[in-house]
This record gives structure tokens, C-alpha cells and sequence, in this order.
């Protein structure tokens, strides 16, 4: 007997059998199952139906380093690339401060105004998901992320600037063929995103302040020259005054460049983010812009050049990658490292034996 408790000797004392020990893990977690991935066929057909949850994840796609994610992502850029390029694209710079974030929240509603919908994106080759300004952050943006018709998707995380840059890039032609008419592009004015950006925009919005004096210092000479719009934000209150004269400067400044290519006169004017003044100025200016360069047929040649720009750039970063990651030459490397830095070694012949190596290797593949 299991149980001699259970004998008529103990009459009144009752043991039951135990229940089965339940297993550590939920047997139910197995009915639910992983959140299948899709086919590249199903993520085109969810993405130009315009649904949003489909794009997010095709985003996502993207930015992932996993090489079976880039093989579909790729296969959905290259099925969306014939729906996409119908939208004005503008890129938005200024160092933290300026009121990137303001500005672009209520630029936002502005062109939103009109109808269509707006995807905002931003390259902010510094920023961890973990720490730092996160650029495009939905919190930064309040009355935008709550609008239906706006998509804002933070940077993807920090990497090579080439490599954030063209998944930004990608993330366009995916927008786009989602319905996305208006692309938002936004980055810190502070280093070499911006000629990132600029390849990847048809208008380059510079946000700059006034009230410090000497508003042009600092300021990269190569960064006022992508620019086809100067705005000086924050001319509210004692500001004024201060933005007026900054803009006079700026455009003093301006005009010892030489014309664009564009044929375009960058021009510069003041407004306020916070208090929306001047807001509809702005916007008039950019809208001229696109009737300007879409008549004389700078707007697509541009578009052409960037689809070069890009090429090259993919071409760049892809052999870099092929060369850097392959495991003999990482040994090797790390070798001549300890050779150069002891001078026991120039860096020209160190250069050109890793080199050899990689290329025999190809060779031998
Ligand atoms: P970002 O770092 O460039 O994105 O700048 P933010 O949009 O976060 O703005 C930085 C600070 O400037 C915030 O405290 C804003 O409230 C303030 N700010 C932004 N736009 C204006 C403006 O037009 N006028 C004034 N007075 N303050 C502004």
C-alpha cells in the first residue's frame, strides 16, 4: 500500500495521494508560440497597406546586425525602392539646445495641417538606446506622437556613421512606400552627420540661436554651406532684438559664398519654436525652395547624385566590414599593432603585408 496510514488499523486518519510535483516552466508558454517573422513578401504587402505596426518592424529589420534580418530587410528595401521617393524630404540640424526637438513638434503639425503623413527620423551616430540626447525620442516630440498621421523613430543605435547614416537612409524608402509624404530627418549640428544627412534630404534646415555676440564662430564653414535655410530660433520676448541682428550676420556671412549648385540663395529668417512665431514664414520658404529646384530640375538631379553618394558609401562600408571582421586579419592586426607602435615596423610596409594577406585570402576563397 502507498500509503499505511490509510490502513483500517488508523481508521480516521486519511492520506490522500499527493498531486504531481508542476513543472518548473508553464506548459501553457509553449502554446504561445514566438511572434512568427514574416516573409519579405508579407512585410512589403503589410508596409505599402500603410500599416504602421508592419513598418515598425521592417525598421527594425533594418537596424539589426543579424546577417538573416539584413538578407530580408534587404529584400523589402528593394521591393518598396519602386513606391518610394515621392515625398519632400527635409533634414534638420542644430546643436543640443537649439530647439530641434520644439521646432520639429510644431513644424510637424504645421505640414500636417495640409494632410498626408510625416515620418520623423533622426542620425545620432553618438546616442545609445541607454544613454544620451536620443534623437527623434518620441517624448521630445509631445503633441506629434500622439498625432495619427505622424511616425517618429528614434535613431538607430550608435555604430559607424556610415552604417547608422544608411540604415536611416533605408528607413526612408520604407516610409515612403508606406505612404509617407513628408520625411523629417534629424541630427546634432556638431560633427560629421550632417554630410550624411545632407546626402539623404532635398532641403537642409540649419537651426542656429543668437545672443551670444559671435554667432558665426563655431559654426563649421562646411556646415553653412549644405545649408538652403538659416532659421534663428527662440526671437521671442528680450530675444528679439538679438535674433535680428544674428540673422543680418548670418546673411552678411552668406553672401560671401558662392551661388549652390542649386541655383538657390540660401536665405535666413527668425522664429520662435515655443511660441510659434513665424512658423508659417519658415515653411513658405522651404515650400519655395522645393518650386524652385523641382523647376529647374535641380531637385531630381540632386536625388540622382545621392543615389551614387549612397552607392559608394555601401560599397565603403562593406568592404571595410569584410576586411576588419575577418579573423586572420583581426590576428594579423593585432600583431602589427605591437610592431608599429615599438617602430619595429613602418606603418606603410605593416599596411601593405596585412593587405597582401586579405587579398590572397579572397583569392583563395
Ligand atoms: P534640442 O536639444 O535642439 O532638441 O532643443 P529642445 O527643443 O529640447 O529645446 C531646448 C530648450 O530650449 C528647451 O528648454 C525649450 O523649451 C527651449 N526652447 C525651444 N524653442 C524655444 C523658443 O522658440 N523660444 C524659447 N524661449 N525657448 C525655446
Amino acid at each position: 500500500m502507498e500509503h499505511p496510514e490509510n490502513d483500517q488499523q488508523y481508521a480516521g486518519l486519511a492520506v490522500n495521494k499527493g498531486i504531481q510535483q508542476p513543472p518548473s516552466v508553464n506548459p501553457y508558454m509553449k502554446a504561445r508560440r514566438r511572434r512568427r517573422t514574416l516573409s519579405a513578401a508579407e512585410y512589403v504587402e503589410g508596409i505599402l497597406r500603410g500599416d504602421i505596426t508592419i513598418l515598425s518592424q521592417a525598421v527594425t529589420l533594418v537596424e539589426s546586425h543579424n546577417p538573416d534580418h539584413e538578407a530580408i530587410a534587404q529584400e523589402v528595401i528593394e521591393k518598396c525602392l519602386p513606391y518610394s521617393g515621392k515625398s519632400i524630404r527635409v533634414g534638420i540640424t542644430g546643436v543640443p539646445g537649439a530647439g530641434k526637438s520644439t521646432s520639429i513638434d510644431v513644424f510637424g503639425l504645421h505640414v500636417l495641417k495640409q494632410g498626408g503623413k510625416l515620418a520623423v527620423l533622426a542620425i545620432d551616430p553618438s546616442s545609445e538606446r541607454s544613454k544620451g540626447s536620443i534623437l527623434g525620442d518620441k517624448t521630445r516630440m509631445e503633441k506629434l506622437s500622439v498625432h495619427p498621421n505622424a511616425f517618429i523613430r528614434p535613431s538607430p543605435s550608435a555604430g559607424s556613421l556610415g552604417g547608422v547614416a544608411r540604415k536611416t537612409r533605408e528607413t526612408i524608402v520604407l516610409c515612403e512606400a508606406a505612404g509617407f509624404d513628408k520625411i523629417f530627418v534629424e541630427t546634432v549640428g556638431v560633427g560629421q552627420s550632417e554630410t550624411a544627412v545632407h546626402s539623404m534630404v532635398d532641403f537642409f534646415l540649419l537651426i542656429q540661436l543668437a545672443g551670444t555676440g559671435d554667432e558665426l564662430q563655431g559654426i563649421k564653414r562646411g556646415i553653412m554651406e549644405m545649408a538652403d535655410g538659416i532659421v534663428i530660433n527662440k526671437a521671442d520676448g528680450d530675444n528679439v532684438d538679438r535674433a535680428n541682428l544674428a540673422a543680418t550676420q548670418f546673411r552678411n556671412a552668406l553672401h560671401l559664398f558662392p551661388l549652390p549648385p542649386s541655383g538657390w540663395a540660401p536665405k535666413v529668417l527668425t522664429y520662435s519654436g515655443y511660441y510659434e512665431i513665424g512658423i508659417a514664414e519658415v515653411w513658405q520658404m522651404i515650400y519655395d525652395y522645393f518650386d524652385f529646384v523641382k523647376g529647374n530640375g535641380y531637385f531630381q538631379e540632386k536625388r540622382r547624385q545621392q543615389e551614387l553618394y549612397w552607392m559608394y558609401e555601401t560599397i565603403d562600408e562593406k568592404l571595410k566590414d569584410s576586411f576588419y571582421q575577418n579573423p586572420t586579419i583581426e590576428e594579423m592586426l593585432a600583431a602589427k599593432r605591437r610592431l608599429v607602435l615599438d617602430s619595429r615596423q613602418s606603418s606603410f610596409i605593416a599596411a601593405h603585408e596585412v593587405l597582401d594577406r586579405y587579398f590572397a585570402l579572397l583569392q583563395n576563397r
